[in-house]
């Protein structure tokens, strides 16, 4: 069967952290995906409308919701990233395959454990929405969400509002730059894992963001903490 493909319009483009954009697309009528699913974006180069590339970017919104979300953090010359500071805007139509990936949360986890860094953490929120407010999920669940200044969080309201609205969420923000006036946990999000992986050990533990943090929290995972290979699941942003 041919992959989907669909014409998707930009409806709201927004900065919500330093090199952090927001994208909300219509969401095409027919459309479905699983929480946790990426899709192909056909990207231009700036300078050369038809020479097309495609990059994968993790849908945010949940299958229930009515738009298409995306976060994207820009990387310096990249391709995707000049696209979408210097052409994307309100109004701009996109092509876009898929939906793909197996990223997926497992029904038989008796709790999950969700670990991102920066963009990474897109998929856990759809996933989040999806199990909390749409299947009505009650197993524990936690994120811990990794930046290094306070003002490079985004969506923080999203899971703040889920954590109040459900007591078997919970949702620890971590920092790993040096500000004063932070008050919550500090360094790396691996190091906040061990008491929550006491709580909870048969978990699930799933872990998204940069390749080289991935890589990081898996080994710290399998080497320090002997947490088996099977309870591992991993979206690496290549
Ligand atoms: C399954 C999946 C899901 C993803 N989801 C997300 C998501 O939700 N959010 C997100 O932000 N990212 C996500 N990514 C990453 C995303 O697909 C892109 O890789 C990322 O946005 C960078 O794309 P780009 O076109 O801007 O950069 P690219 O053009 O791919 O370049 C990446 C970097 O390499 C440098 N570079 C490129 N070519 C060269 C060269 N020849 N020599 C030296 N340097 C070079 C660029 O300057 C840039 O810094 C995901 C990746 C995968 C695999």
């Amino acid at each position: 069967m041919p992959t989907p493909a669909y014409t998707i319009v930009c409806t709201k483009k927004a900065l919500v952290a330093p090199g952090v954009y927001e994208l909300r697309f219509t969401r095409p009528e027919g459309m479905t995906f699983k929480a946790g699913q990426f899709v192909l974006f056909d990207v231009p180069l700036v300078e050369d409308r038809t020479n097309i590339q495609a990059r994968a970017y993790s849908i945010a919104s949940a299958p229930g919701e009515t738009e298409l979300l995306f976060g994207v953090k820009l990387k310096e010359g990249g391709r995707a990233s000049m696209w979408i500071e210097q052409v994307i805007q309100e109004g701009t139509p996109v092509r876009i395959q898929g939906p793909f990936g197996l990223f997926l949360v497992k029904e038989t986890d008796p709790a999950c454990i969700f670990i991102a860094t920066g963009a990474g953490v897109a998929p856990f929120r759809s996933q989040l929405i999806d199990l909390l407010e749409e299947k009505k999920d009650t197993r524990p669940m936690h994120v811990l969400f990794g930046v290094r200044h306070p003002q490079d969080f985004f969506w923080l309201q999203d899971f703040m509002s889920l954590a109040r609205a459900y007591p078997n969420f919970v949702f620890h923000p971590v920092l790993s730059g040096d500000d004063e006036s932070w008050t919550g946990l500090r360094g790396h999000v691996q190091q906040h894992l061990p008491s929550i992986n006491a709580a909870h050990p048969d978990a699930g533990i799933y872990i998204c963001g940069a390749p080289e943090m991935v890589k990081d929290v898996k080994e710290t995972c399998l080497t320090d903490f002997g947490i088996p290979k099977i309870r591992l699941h991993a979206e690496g942003y290549i």
